[in-house]
């Protein structure tokens, strides 16, 4: 058995024993240290949603060490991807693409099987993942950590998004408990 926590903290099943299926908390981890591939039509598709010209998408997002005219690798800074960035709230990062990121992102669901999110967990929250999926830590720490979650599902929840070549390009939607509203 593995646990399910659901983002809504409405119902008393807000921890629930099941697939390991967990809300991304948008730590991050799982945009650090590994790079993004994108064929030319994911990297089209972004430049456009980023509203970038496609030559300062090129000579910017894109690294150079990559040489290829038909598949991209998205450039790092600061040991991430580049466009992931800090929000206002505390542990809470965000994708500045996150409405037409690349398909590798999309396909990416979060888990507590995942060694990402249990760092996440880890770093975030000093939280710790059991061999049954449970989560450990103590009352205090998990009970904030569902007061988070909770805030992610709360609509009109407004972060600070960063700009992108002076254009504010992220939607302030709502995070749902889908698989492509991870991070
Ligand atoms: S989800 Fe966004 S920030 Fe994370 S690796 Fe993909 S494109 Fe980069
Ligand atoms: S998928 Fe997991 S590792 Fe990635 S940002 Fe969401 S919670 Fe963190």
């Amino acid at each position: 058995m593995t646990t399910r926590i659901s983002p809504s903290l409405s119902g008393k099943e807000d921890v629930e024993k099941e697939t390991g299926i967990i809300p991304c908390f948008r730590c991050g981890v799982c945009c650090t240290g590994r790079q993004v591939h994108l064929d030319l039509v994911e990297a089209r598709r972004l430049c456009d949603g980023l509203g970038l010209n496609w030559y300062v998408f090129l000579s910017n997002y894109v690294d150079p060490k990559w040489s290829n005219y038909n598949s991209f690798l998205l450039r790092q800074q600061d040991g991430a991807c580049i466009l992931l960035k800090n929000t206002d709230v505390p542990h809470r990062k965000v994708c500045i693409a996150h409405m037409f990121k690349p398909s590798a992102c999309r396909e990416w669901s979060p888990s507590l099987h995942r060694r990402e999110c249990q760092q996440g967990l880890a770093k975030d929250w000093g939280l710790m993942v059991d061999t049954e999926g449970k989560l450990c830590g103590s009352d205090e720490k998990i009970r904030l950590f569902k007061i988070y979650l909770e805030s992610l599902n709360t609509a009109g929840c407004s972060e600070t998004y960063v700009e992108t070549e002076g254009i504010k390009r992220y939607d302030s939607e709502r995070f749902e408990n889908r698989r492509e509203e991870s991070i």
